[in-house]
């Protein structure tokens, strides 16, 4: 019997991949992390500005797995959203749009054990949080040092790493990302197009308490979404045509703070910035596959979105859960975890949700980010009917708290 390095090799120790080695390590397996970053440079307020939406049911994966109590000073619970169709933005507009959408928490308190609708927690939270619970835990990080070919044969998978290091485990997963280097190894190919839009993101300090609201206005070059964070600030996800968040990129600290206002508006009183300011161009790129031969792909890697519904990485996270449960499930019952029949029953888990809904947020953003009247027309009815009733508005509070669908285990709150 072959000696392997360890049970899973995971290339990618970003916010999915390393949600599935605690996940993995919680289930008696032994994953190991290879990332091209060095772990603590991902702590780094310059690495990314962004900051995540994150379902309710994906928060409780975090608790389950140990992350919770160093997550919690930093997250914002977010109380109510309110979706604004405007020409000009709801804020700023002279009175509010005829065409709104609001959610709130206390509608689906039965169903939700009191939960918000989600949290806001800024990126490199989650990334501290999530390195200092995979340190505690013994999990090996191998960084900087990137993924750079995999071999496969009957016995296990042997990663290939840049610095000429060779490792071998009965499954490889890829958590690397966009331009995962190990899906292109395996010969899978990906679909996807641009959306035209790039994604400015800042956060900003508000005179005014923010209560938990999350804003999102349907503006013609693309959504606006005011995100309230904690110490009553927000993340902004300004969504803008590429040359519009270009020109953006170069003006001056006050043009872009009165570019700025014109958007947000004076509802919150006086707005300061809070940090620098990130662009992201945004496009979909979907996977053929989720697996091959002794690999699976998880994340961005198998799936990147438009953040037009703020739930790449809770898709990713829900992959992590799936695949961690059939693991640990195939572990029970002596069976080897890299083989293709374990391996398909976590891409017939997973395959229909993260196609459907890559496709439901391309729909949206050719719905919304469009100006034509008649569109607005239909588009504005549809928010008003959704608003009116309300199991339609709980059907959708729930589904963005990832509270429905066949739910993994832990994101049930349970453990493996
Ligand atoms: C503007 C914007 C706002 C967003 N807002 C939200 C939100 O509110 N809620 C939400 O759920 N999602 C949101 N998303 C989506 C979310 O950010 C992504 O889905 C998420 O970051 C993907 O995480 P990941 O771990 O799969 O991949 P990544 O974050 O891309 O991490 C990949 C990791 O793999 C490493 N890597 C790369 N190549 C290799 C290699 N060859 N070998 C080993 N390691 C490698 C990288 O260094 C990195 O650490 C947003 C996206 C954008 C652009």
């Amino acid at each position: 019997m072959r000696t392997h390095d360890a049970d899973v090799i995971i290339a990618g120790a970003g916010m999915a991949g390393s949600t599935l080695a605690l996940a993995l390590a919680s289930a008696g397996l032994k994953p190991l992390l290879v990332d091209p970053q060095p772990f603590d440079s991902q702590l780094a307020p310059s690495f990314d500005g962004r900051s995540s939406a994150i379902a309710y049911s994906s928060f409780r994966q975090w608790r389950t797995l140990g992350a919770g109590e160093a997550l919690a000073p930093h997250a914002q619970r977010i109380e109510q959203i309110l979706v604004t169709d405007g020409k000009a933005p709801g804020a700023s507009a002279s009175g509010p749009s005829a065409f709104f959408l609001r959610f709130d928490s206390s509608e689906i308190a039965d169903r939700s054990d009191g939960e918000p609708l989600g949290y806001l927690i800024e990126n490199r939270q989650i990334r501290a949080a999530l390195s200092a619970t995979v340190l505690a835990q013994n999990i090996t990080v191998l960084a900087p040092v990137a993924a750079s070919g995999l071999e496969v044969d009957a016995g296990g998978a042997t990663v290939i790493l840049t610095d000429g290091r060779r490792l071998s485990a009965p499954l490889v997963v890829s958590a690397e990302g966009r331009q995962s280097v190990l899906r292109k190894a395996a010969g899978i190919g990906d679909i996807g197009w641009g959306y035209g839009q790039s994604g400015v993101v800042a956060t900003v300090r508000m005179q005014r308490p923010h209560e938990g609201v999350a804003h999102e206005y349907f503006l013609p070059n693309g959504p606006f979404a005011i995100l309230p964070l904690t110490d009553n600030r927000a993340s902004l996800v300004w969504t803008e045509t590429t040359k519009a968040a270009e020109a953006l990129r170069q003006a001056s600290p006050e043009a872009f703070h009165s570019h700025l206002m014109r958007r947000f508006g004076d509802f919150l009183g006086t707005v300061e910035m809070a940090g620098p300011t990130f662009i992201y161009p945004l496009s979909l790129s979907l996977a053929e596959r989720l697996t091959a031969p002794r690999l699976a792909l998880i994340g961005d890697a198998a799936h990147g979105v438009h953040p037009i519904a703020g739930q790449g990485l809770n898709l990713g996270l829900k992959d992590a859960a799936a695949l961690a449960e059939v693991l640990a499930e195939a572990l029970r019952n002596g069976e080897d975890i890299g083989s293709d029949v374990v391996l398909e029953r976590y891409a017939r888990w997973r395959r229909f949700d993260n196609v459907t809904n890559a496709l439901a947020f391309d729909s949206f953003v050719r719905l919304f980010s469009n100006d034509n009247r008649l569109l607005r027309l239909a588009r504005g009815i549809g928010l008003a009917a959704v608003n009116r009733i309300a199991p339609a508005r709980r059907f959708f509070m729930h589904e963005a708290g990832g509270g429905v669908g066949d739910l993994p285990i832990l994101l049930r709150g349970g453990a493996l």
